[in-house]
């Protein structure tokens, strides 16, 4: 209707048929102009979707790069050797060395716990002495539960499982078994620093405080305050030999010399101390 309008406004002079073509004509390039604009429209909306459409492939193989890359990585760490004794693929530390390693803190641990209690903590040359005779024990009772576990294990079954196996099996041993000796050590040096000057001070002090309270004042010696007291004692004497065995292991950790920090392979180790008398005397100094 507006081009019609428009027609007879500009065209007034014309013949009607003229006028009709002229219209025509006008629509015409009108529904051109507008086919035109909508194929423009459309190639446009087919552009974006193409742009979205690459986008979102590049993301995606991006992702698929990431992907390859991040399994490449895991694949490149788990192929590391171990790093002590170079058997390939242990991302970066083998199963026995790992046990190897944390048997070899214990052992240490175990010698400082027995320390605590046994050696002045100043007194380098006696904690030296202290940790070499724990240290024997615990590599004595290593060698001898190795040599029950072989005792107890079928030959042929051992066999079968190849040396690498045999080789996992002595370094968990070995670990379990350090593992429950820094365990007794740890609890012999709380009885021996409960049995300290200092805890029993503590523990008289707390006897007397819990006694003098206002409730056990009438009746000290009834089995109630008693009772009462003693419990008291007793936890002074614990809380005091934790905190003296804190105490004293932090000194001896930040004082201890520096140890070789990859020490002979069990595997070295083992027969020889398999090798050792037994005397007896393995785990003396707990029990
Ligand atoms: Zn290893």
């Amino acid at each position: 209707m507006r081009i019609a309008a428009e027609g007879g406004q500009e065209l007034p002079s014309l013949e009607t048929h003229a006028r009709y073509r002229e219209i025509e004509a006008r629509m015409r390039r009108h529904a051109e102009a507008e086919a035109a604009d909508l194929v423009a429209r459309q190639a446009e909306a087919q552009q974006r979707a193409a742009q979205r459409a690459a986008a979102h492939a590049e993301a995606e193989a991006q992702a698929a790069i990431e992907r390859e890359r991040a399994a490449a990585e895991a694949a490149a760490r788990q192929a590391v050797a171990c790093a002590d004794c170079g058997r390939e693929r242990s991302a970066g530390l083998c199963e026995a060395c790992d046990h190897r390693r944390q048997t070899e803190a214990l052992i240490r641990e175990a010698g400082l716990l027995a320390a605590t209690w046994s050696a002045d903590p100043s007194d380098q040359v006696a904690v030296a002495a202290v940790t070499a005779e724990v240290r024997t024990a615990v590599e004595a009772a290593i060698a001898a539960e190795w040599a029950q576990f072989q005792k107890i294990t079928d030959p042929a079954a051992l066999k079968a499982a190849g040396p690498d196996a045999v080789e996992g099996a002595a370094a968990h041993n070995a670990f379990l078994t350090a593992e429950s000796a820094a365990a007794e050590y740890r609890q012999q040096a709380l009885v021996m620093l409960g049995r300290s000057e200092d805890a029993e001070a503590e523990a008289r002090k707390a006897y007397a405080t819990e006694l003098s309270k206002p409730w056990h004042q009438a009746l000290p010696d009834s089995d109630d305050a008693q009772r009462a007291a003693t419990e008291a004692a007793t936890q002074a004497q614990t809380r005091t030999a934790e905190h003296l065995l804190a105490m004293r292991l932090e000194q001896l950790r930040t004082q201890a010399h520096p140890e070789p920090i990859r020490p002979a392979p069990w595997s070295q180790r083992l027969p020889e101390l398999a090798a050792r008398p037994l005397d007896g005397e393995t785990l003396e100094v707990i029990a």
